[in-house]
């Protein structure tokens, strides 16, 4: 039986499937290279069908691969060997059994047991081979279509097995021996595969998770270092406990710092939570813990000086800062009171505030407080939350760098409360000088102090202030300026620093005072000069363009964009809000600079007011033109913006005697109307409204009452008088006069009550160019605040009553005044 067969060619080959790959490089044997080689051919072999050939890698030797890929056919027998030159040749009978040959062992019980047996397992072998590589479809498929004789062939050939197993396979030619011989491959490789994954389950347990992350952060740290880009973390936070123990923290905190760093040491940069735990470090070690501005010998002089030349007017205001640097002086350390700024925009109060720094020689830093309705923003998030972040007290002190600064609390009067806590109540802790020595806000979770810090707050308004935290404060407030306080103001200090803001000068541009007088008249009606600055700034900018255009390629001046003033500077360092500016449309700085091109310098006149600024937004003749039919009438009232004059609109229209009101009303004013209304009525035979006493004025006619304008909020009782004398208009037909405003709350019988803001009510009145201003007489001793100036240029009428109101408001006085005392 032992006969030669090539082991490359032959058995091996042929049997690992029936498309099998078969490696013929170093088949010596067959190449002929040792010819006398004796060969012992086995007496079985496979045929087999060449598929393909093709030329692999040509080894260094110089040996070529082929490969070639066969496709098994059948088992044969050799019957008789022959050589022919080189080759073997064979004389074979195949070893196919036919169809009923076939047909015959099916029906046979062993073998149906056996093809059982076989495809439970195959089937176990697949599905465990279908968890770890997702390939077993295909052999899935095969096991549904071969019969079970071929498949157990082909299964063989797919294992490792050694050569003498394979020709065991290969001399099983009755179907049941071979398929009891695969049943039991298959099995033996089916534990083998069982041992292996347990094995490997094993070795995966022992390796936690951490280790093998260690390891892969190992391989990518080597990975790095032989890149050369290896971002050393081990400096980084050795750079940054240098910083820790330079930041001169107290002893506690230090210690607790140490703690977070130690923590942090043991974490892979990657791991959640580093990144948090490292910008808490980088806080706590650029907090400024000690740092504080050097304090010099105050020279009050100069700070008096600085505050002067930085501020026209405002003299009690500058007296009064004058005071409280003063008392910084002789004691440094003082707890004084925080000052607090109250007025409309643009009055000067951060600028104030800077200029108190500058005069202490200290940093500034402003906290813009406008909106900020939850806690947290003062206080800061827990650390606990995702995106946590310190509260902006101790962001600001972060960015200023120093644990003494002037620090602003800007719009301390627009923090609401809602749902996310009161801020006022966090405020209150910072400025009580017995708490705020340990401040806690929630993400640095250590006190800081924060008595070293000087805090002044603004505010539009006092009223929203929280009592408590008003009565921590000293209020200080600052009224609207007047049209002369206004000119002043430009031409000495907006008016330099505007031509310096946009590297100008006067031998550039000029501005003449009539020309800022009509600026203040016709393109501002402000408390504040906010919006005159930046309508200075247009004019010029436009002479900007016209020199850059002129001198072209030559630098104008080498600080074109450098802002000298420390207010701006300061602002500018602490990025503040941009203001917003509205440019007019159809106004193209293009055609403006051409009109320009006369000479030099630049001497603003009205036509080019007309250019730059657009139309006059405000003129005198307003307050005239707008009474000039029954029913109107001029109230002044008082908004966050200061002073404003509001006209009240009535006319009568057929209907049932209903009151309509329109323009945004609150309930106050609504019930304002109500009682007007009513008490005109009461009065119709006094007033000499109707000809009877009972005639009903409401007979057959509806009252419409308007506010413009109609998309701004009105609210308050101030506006009572007014709506009487807009209905003793209308009724009497008779026109109220235009140079006179009014304030005051009336009551059902006719008292007239006093109002609050009246000096910003006046001086809005003297802006409007109002020259008559009736006030309840209880308001008189507020006009001690209004500047002498304004108040010469006004008249002052004193109402108690109703009457007196009506007599002052129409022209020739009142009428029918002498009926009324009987009546009443
Ligand atoms: P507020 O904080 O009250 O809204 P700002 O302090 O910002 O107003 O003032 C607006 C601009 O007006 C600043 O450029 C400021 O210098 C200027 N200003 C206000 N009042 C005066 C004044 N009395 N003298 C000089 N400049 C003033």
């Amino acid at each position: 039986m032992d006969s030669m067969l090539s082991q490359g060619v032959g058995s091996e080959s042929c049997e690992r499937s029936s498309n099998a790959q078969v490696s013929t490089s170093d088949a010596h044997k067959v190449d002929g290279k040792n010819p006398s080689e004796v060969i012992h051919w086995h007496n079985r072999g496979v045929a087999a069908r060449a598929l393909h050939l093709s030329r692999g890698v040509e080894k260094p030797s110089g040996r070529v691969t082929y490969i070639v890929v066969l496709e098994g056919l059948c088992r044969f027998n050799i019957e008789e060997l022959n050589t022919r030159g080189p080759y073997c040749t064979a004389k074979i009978s195949p070893l196919e059994m036919t169809k009923s040959e076939m047909e015959q062992v099916e029906q046979d019980p062993d073998f149906v047991t056996l093809s059982r047996q076989f495809k439970a397992i195959a089937m176990e072998l697949i599905s465990i081979l279908e968890q770890k590589q997702k390939t077993g479809g295909r052999i899935k498929v095969l096991l549904e279509t071969l019969p079970f004789h071929k498949l157990a062939d082909i299964f063989v050939a797919s294992f490792e097995i050694s050569f003498e197993e394979q020709l065991c396979m290969l001399d099983s030619v009755d179907p049941k021996v071979r398929l009891s011989k695969a049943t039991e491959l298959v099995d033996r490789h089916l534990q083998s595969i069982r041992v292996a994954e347990k094995i490997t389950q094993k070795v995966e347990g022992q390796l936690s998770k951490s280790q093998k992350e260690y390891l892969l952060r190992q391989q990518m740290r080597a990975i790095k270092e032989e890149l050369g880009d290896n971002d050393d973390d081990e400096d980084d936070l050795a750079s940054l406990e240098r910083k820790m123990q330079n930041a001169g923290m107290p002893s506690n905190i230090w210690k607790h710092a140490q703690r977070e760093l130690r923590r942090l040491k043991k974490m892979q940069p990657q791991q959640p939570g580093y990144n948090s735990s490292r910008v808490y470090l980088d806080l706590l070690a650029d907090l400024p813990w000690q740092k504080a501005s050097e304090e010099q010998e105050m020279d009050l002089k100069a700070a008096k000086d600085h505050l002067d030349c930085d501020h026209y007017g405002l003299v009690k205001i500058k007296q009064r800062i004058f005071e409280y640097l003063a008392v910084r002086k002789l004691k440094p350390d003082a707890r004084g009171p925080v000052l607090c700024f109250v007025g409309p925009p643009g009055v000067g109060k951060t600028s104030l505030a800077s200029s108190i720094a500058a005069a202490l020689g200290r940093k500034f830093i402003r906290i813009s407080l406008g909106g900020v309705k939850d806690e947290a923003d003062i206080r800061g998030h827990r650390r606990t939350y995702i995106g946590s972040m310190p509260g902006r007290l101790i962001d600001g002190l972060k960015r200023v760098g120093v644990c003494n600064p002037v620090m602003l609390l800007d719009e301390i009067d627009k923090t609401g409360s809602d749902v996310r806590g009161d801020p006022a109540s966090a405020l209150l802790e910072v400025l009580d000088p017995e708490q705020n020595k340990s401040f806690n806000d929630h993400y640095l979770n250590v006190p800081f102090d924060l008595s070293k810090v000087i805090f002044v707050a603004t505010a539009n308004r006092m009223q929203p202030i929280p009592p408590p935290l008003l009565d921590r404060m000293e209020v200080i407030e600052l009224p609207g300026y007047t049209a002369e306080e206004k000119l002043r103001i430009a031409m000495q200090h907006l008016i330099p620093r505007v031509l310096d803001q946009h590297g100008l000068s006067s031998a550039f541009l000029q501005i003449p005072e009539d020309m800022v007088k009509l600026v203040i008249q016709r393109y501002t009606r402000e408390a504040g000069v906010r919006n005159l600055e930046r309508n200075l700034a247009a004019l010029a900018r436009a002479a900007a363009v016209r020199v850059a255009e002129r001198e072209q390629a030559v630098s104008v001046s080498k600080d074109v964009h450098k802002i000298t003033s420390p207010l701006l500077d300061n602002r500018l360092a602490e990025g503040a809000e941009m203001e917003m500016e509205v440019i007019p449309i159809g106004v193209n700085n293009h055609e403006i600079s051409n009109a320009f091109r006369i000479a030099s310098p630049l001497v603003v006149d009205e036509a080019m007011l007309e250019k730059i600024l657009g139309p006059p937004r405000f003129d005198d003749r307003e307050a005239a033109d707008r009474v000039a039919t029954p029913g109107v009438s001029v109230g002044l009232v008082w908004t966050a913006f200061g002073g404003e004059v509001q006209f009240v609109e009535a006319t009568s229209v057929v209907g049932n005697g209903e009151l309509h009101l329109t323009g945004q009303l609150g309930d106050v004013i609504k019930e304002s109307a109500q009682i007007a209304l009513t008490w005109v009525r009461a009065r119709v035979a006094d007033l000499k409204l109707a000809a009877a006493e009972e005639t009903d004025l409401l007979q057959g006619k509806d009252i419409h009452i308007h506010f413009p304008a109609g998309a701004v909020p009105k609210d308050g009782p101030s506006a009572g008088v007014t709506l009487v004398t807009a209905l003793v208009s209308l009724f009497s037909q008779k026109n109220v006069r235009a140079d006179t405003a009014m304030t005051g709350e009336m009551t059902l019988r006719g008292l007239v009550l006093p109002v609050g803001g009246v000096k910003d009510k006046v001086l809005a009145a003297h802006c409007y160019g109002i020259k008559r201003v009736i006030l309840p007489e209880r308001n008189l001793k507020d006009l001690v605040e209004v500047p002498a100036a304004v108040l010469s240029s006004l008249e002052i009428l004193v109402a108690k009553r109703m009457e007196d109101v009506l007599e002052h408001a129409f022209d020739g006085g009142c009428p029918w005044r002498q009926h009324q005392h009987s009546k009443l």
